[in-house]
């Protein structure tokens, strides 16, 4: 097997359990490996690092998969993806559809399997993950029965590799699912979805914020196939406003909706959230709870500024629309954007709003995105839900 010399380089991050070589860390590459060839590492001082994926053309040169030598790579993934899937059963008993793989957080750098029923949808964004496809179609088609694979890759993730764009059927062709999370039935697509279908990560997080909105006028901003607003029609709101700028998802979540027979009031409304916002505030129109739940705004490090900017401006404008003694309920998927910095921005909106704020919940994605604390990329969803007062009133 071809050998990856590092440097002399700082080899905590490494030693402490960080999975990516950069390829300014490497000081010679011996045996010529192709990309996305399994390759041995080794520290400067000769010590062996552990086996990964190989790519010279990217930042992240190797993506280091085990701490010992792979003798057979199909059993490696029939034990990681068990193992993930272990986790998943053990805190979703109840569902059978979730994030399966995260990549990274489940030692398969590179790969992610959202499982919906017995359908499959890969994002392959490496190339040692895409030069080992077949395996782990394999893998999922043996080991687990799938039905349906598909992959719905990332063109930002692939172009960064060096990979083409391209969507596969892999296996099956039923490209409808109708999934739930225990409460809501969700009807998910794989051809027309945004993502591989539908967003897992903030399952949790609007368990909470639907059991806050029984009685409780909802707006559901960045709505998507309506995640948030359902849970909360489920849970008894008096009204939900869905809204997003893509029509197709505003007919998904109207789709979602009625397949539930809710009866609360709702509108699904295509429009910018931001525009949205602004008339809402020029009409006085308010809401009980204001759920936002924007598109990374720093997808990069040079968009920091910008997007905290950005998050200001929505926050605010949310603060607005909410009655006295009621709720924002607020995320950034940004990983560039701390915890602390998503904090700051809405301690200062509250300010310039005149509003006083209780947190009565901050959280990350789903249990079916793990972390990885070594890893910081590993986890980039915030996620906090305030309780909102006029000032100087402070009773609900
Ligand atoms: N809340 C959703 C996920 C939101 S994903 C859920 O729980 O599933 C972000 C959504 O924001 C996408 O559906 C996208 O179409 C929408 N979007 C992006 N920019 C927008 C904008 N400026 N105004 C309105 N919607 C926007």
């Amino acid at each position: 097997m071809a050998k990856v010399l590092l440097r002399r380089i700082e080899e905590r991050r490494l030693k402490t359990g960080h999975q990516w070589v950069f390829s300014n860390e490497i000081q010679d590459v011996q045996g010529n490996p192709e990309n996305g060839a399994l390759v041995d590492v080794y520290y400067s001082g000769g010590q062996y690092l552990g086996t990964g994926f190989y790519n010279k053309h990217s930042l992240f040169a190797v993506r280091i998969l085990d701490r010992r030598p792979i003798p057979d790579l199909r059993m490696l993934f029939v034990e990681r993806i068990f193992s993930a899937l272990g986790l998943r059963e053990k805190v979703y008993p109840e569902r059978r559809s979730f994030r399966m793989v995260f990549s990274e957080s489940d030692f398969l750098p590179g790969l992610i399997i959202d499982k919906y029923n017995d359908t499959y949808v890969l994002q392959v964004n490496t190339v040692g993950m895409e030069r080992n496809l077949d395996l782990i179609v394999d893998v999922l088609q043996r080991n687990l029965n799938a039905e349906n694979i598909f992959t719905r890759n990332s063109p930002y993730f692939r172009q960064l590799e060096g990979l083409e764009f391209n969507d596969e059927i892999l296996l099956g062709n039923d490209d409808t699912q109708q999934i739930d999370d225990g409460k809501v039935k969700y009807l998910v697509n794989f051809r027309e979805g945004q993502k591989t279908g539908f967003y897992f990560d903030q399952c949790d997080n609007r368990t909470f914020a639907g059991e806050l909105a029984e009685g409780l006028d909802v707006l559901d901003a960045f709505c998507n196939s309506g995640g948030f607003g359902l849970q909360c029609a489920y849970n008894g709101a008096r009204s939900v406003d869905f809204v997003d700028s893509s029509p197709a998802e505003i007919q998904h979540a109207e789709i979602n909706f009625n397949h539930n027979g809710f009866d609360c009031d709702a509108n699904f409304i295509t429009a910018e959230v931001f525009e949205y916002l602004k008339n809402c505030a020029d009409e006085g129109k308010k809401y009980d709870m204001v759920v936002i739940d924007p598109p990374a705004f720093a997808k990069q490090k040079k968009n920091i500024i910008p997007a905290k900017q950005g998050y200001q401006k929505l926050n605010r404008s949310a603060l607005k629309l909410i009655n006295n003694g009621g709720y924002l309920i607020t995320s950034s998927c940004s990983f560039h954007i701390t915890k602390e910095d998503l904090l700051d921005i809405i301690k200062e909106s509250a300010y310039k709003e005149e509003k006083v704020l209780q947190m009565i919940h901050f959280n990350g994605a789903s249990k079916d995105h793990p972390v990885i604390p070594s890893m910081p990329e590993t986890s980039y969803l915030k996620f906090c839900a305030f309780r909102v007062f006029d000032n100087p009133r402070y009773e609900a």
